[in-house]
């Protein structure tokens, strides 16, 4: 099999055997829309098989894995929302990478954003350890939940507008069942600002009428139950990001020293 079964026992698994699989957009959106706790919707999310195409690439490059990893038995599913079950902050990204999260079946885990995001994460109170690279590695997430809008990985790192469209009652309902403790919202790069911006609509968030323009640092005022909370631009630390200076270790940790200062996380939690 070219993906580790459900209930296999694989450390980080949240689903079983028989967790209800989703198939389609409705039932994507039934199922996403009755999971009671973050851990059910977890689980749910992690055996969705409701895009085809995304569906086939996951597993055939869980199949031919690369050189590197070719001892390895990759997730090859969707990877779901991982940290904090009432977070503070919220991370929110494209969608897992191929060889990443498709493999390690954790967030931004085990590839080179990953390793730009989680040393900032560190650096700024919000992670326990600078690195992330497997699901059993001791890494915590303090106050701090982050996901993906799109939850499998998709062919050149570009899922269509109806994979987005289909994806996003997993999104939805994980903002819902954050809570109204979250503070800080950190959309990484324009893709999950801008897809980010319905979702909260459909969680409950009061938006401005105007989205404002994506950049690094923008922000956006918006409010949950009459409480602030700030969601904010940053550039992706992806390897052309980085590779090119577009983005710097020092613009990373100014966003999340913010997010932090907002949701007031302190390094000790
Ligand atoms: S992208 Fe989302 S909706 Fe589509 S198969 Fe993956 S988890 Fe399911």
């Amino acid at each position: 099999m070219s993906f580790v079964p459900p209930g296999s026992g694989r450390p980080g698994d949240p689903a079983t055997a028989d967790t209800p699989v989703a198939h389609d957009r409705a039932e994507v959106a039934e199922l996403a829309g009755d999971a009671g706790t973050t851990g059910e919707l977890a689980a749910r999310e992690s055996v969705c098989r409701a895009c085809p195409r995304l569906v086939a690439w996951r597993e055939e490059v869980a199949r031919v894995r690369r050189r590197a990893f070719a001892d390895e038995v990759y997730w090859g599913r969707p990877v779901p929302g991982w940290g904090a079950d009432e977070p503070r902050v919220l991370i929110v990204g494209l969608a897992p990478a191929a060889h990443g999260g498709n493999r390690t079946g954790r967030i931004f885990t085990g590839d080179r954003s990953g390793d730009w995001l989680f040393a900032s994460l560190y650096r700024t109170g919000l992670a326990v350890q600078p690195t992330s690279v497997r699901v059993d590695d001791g890494q915590r997430l303090n106050a701090t939940r982050m996901m993906a809008v799109v939850r499998c990985a998709p062919p050149a790192n570009k899922p269509t507008p109806e994979e987005r469209d289909t994806c996003r009652p997993w999104l939805d309902r994980e903002l819902e069942l954050a809570g109204p403790g979250v503070r800080a919202i950190v959309a990484l790069g324009g893709f999950a600002w801008q897809a980010v911006w319905p979702a909260l609509r459909e969680a409950g968030y009061g938006l401005p009428a105007v989205r404002p323009k994506f950049g690094h640092g923008a922000e956006a005022e918006i409010a949950y139950d009459g409480a602030p909370v700030h969601l904010i631009g940053c550039y992706h630390p992806s390897q052309q990001n980085t590779f090119t200076g577009r983005v710097t270790e020092r613009m990373l940790d100014d966003v999340f020293a913010r997010a932090a200062a907002l949701a007031r996380v302190s390094v000790r939690e």
